[in-house]
């Protein structure tokens, strides 16, 4: 008998076929709002300046092996991004490890949660969320629950705290450190608070998935109020999983870190020991190219001030075109409200559309978006919201 005769075909990831979808319509108004990646206000992928003249710096290279945790001059800078200045850094309580963007970053976080016989046996997730965490911690054996989280338009919050309440200290709960995908709704900062002290108090370990810092609001340090809150100002132990594939426009170049934030720096050396053992067991050691970019913006301070405005350039453009989508649907007088895609935040935008409206859009408009009705905003620009306005104005009517 074939190995594979018991084998059963799993249907590819939604949002792939989307961009697959896309890139095969031939029209040429076709609009693309499903993948999360930024694009310039011409439609086009975006290389920031930073991010170029650190190719320039690095020019021709060698292409080692990197050590198993990864490039050292990365991982001290990135964990910069999250933690400078703060207690935990000073006090060498930080153990880190270079990981396959943000994704591997979560998952180097479950592995070394079970490797570290941490009794956790449950993850706490939001719904809706990205959808790679259900997958993700699910196939690694932990129990996943969820948080709802979206309720008319806005963050949910009795709802998911009421739920929180009932996580113990055999769980761990994924907290989106700021730009919730996919609804673009963040707790405010006192909503933060109550969500920490219910953390706290049930001794639920907290797992920041923080693949927008700087992106969502232009500023790394207003985005990474949450993590800097629970680990500085409570002094609570956390993992925070970095991407730079939004902020820096490193997509495919899989550049991310998984931090544990602990309460000892003999913890932290065990945390590392722990870390550098599951990438062994996996992936052996991360690639380099993309991490020596990232280090290089990051360790220069002209390129880092420029990764600053380029920061601003990415999230402004987001936050200038959701504006003007919403002018556009009051010009129209679009039945229903939209006020809440000028309050969301980040790269996306939940419209709230049915799943036979966005079907709509697709076979008619040539409008691609995810079915969740969430769109990425960074795809419109001056050439196309008015086109997408009205696109949503006739799926709607
Ligand atoms: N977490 C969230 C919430 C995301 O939206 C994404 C990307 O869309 C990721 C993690 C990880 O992305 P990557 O693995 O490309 O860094």
């Amino acid at each position: 008998m074939s190995a594979f005769a018991r084998a059963e075909y799993i249907p590819p990831d939604a949002i792939f076929e989307v961009t697959k979808r896309y890139v095969a319509d031939p029209d040429p108004n076709k609009v693309n709002l499903g993948q999360g990646t930024y694009r310039d206000e011409k439609g086009n992928p975006w290389v920031l300046p930073s991010v170029r003249e650190a190719k320039v710096q690095l020019g021709e290279g060698f292409h080692e092996y990197l050590p198993i945790a990864g490039l050292q001059q990365f991982r001290d800078e990135a964990v910069k991004v999250a933690f400078e200045g703060s207690k935990a850094l000073s006090e060498k309580r930080i153990a880190s490890c270079q990981s396959l963007s943000g994704t591997g970053a979560l998952l180097l976080a479950g592995l070394a949660l079970k490797q570290a016989n941490s009794g956790i046996t449950t993850v706490y997730i939001t719904e809706p969320t990205w959808s790679n965490h259900d997958l993700l911690f699910s196939r690694l054996g932990f129990e996943v629950k969820k948080l709802p989280y979206y309720k008319d338009g806005s963050f949910d919050f009795d709802g998911y705290i009421n739920t929180l309440q009932e996580a113990d200290s055999k769980s761990a709960v994924v907290l989106h450190a700021c730009a919730h995908n996919p609804t673009g709704c963040d707790p405010s900062h006192d909503q933060w608070k109550k969500i920490a002290s219910i953390i706290k108090t049930n001794g639920v370990f907290p797992i920041f998935d923080s693949a927008y810092l700087g992106f969502n609001s232009g500023s790394v340090d207003e985005d990474a109020w949450a993590i800097r809150y629970f680990t500085e100002d409570l002094g609570l132990e956390a993992c925070v999983c970095l991407s730079f594939a939004k902020n820096m426009g490193l997509y495919g170049e899989r550049v991310g870190l998984t931090v544990f934030a602990t309460a000892t720096p003999e913890t932290a050396i065990t945390m590392s020991s722990i870390l550098a053992n599951v990438q062994r067991a996996t992936i052996s050691n991360p690639p380099a190219y993309g991490a020596k970019l990232a280090a290089t913006v990051l360790g220069t301070p002209a390129l880092k001030e420029q990764w600053s405005k380029d920061l601003v350039t990415m999230s402004s453009r987001i936050k200038a075109m959701r504006q003007k989508l919403y002018d556009e649907l009051l010009k129209l007088q679009t039945p229903g409200s939209w006020t809440h895609l000028i309050r969301q935040t980040g790269m996306f935008g939940y419209t709230g559309i049915s799943e036979a409206q966005v079907v709509y859009l697709e076979e008619k408009h040539h409008v691609y978006m995810a079915s969740t009705s969430r769109i990425s905003i960074a795809g419109l620009n001056e050439s196309n919201v008015a086109y997408f306005a009205k696109a949503l104005d006739d799926a709607v009517r």
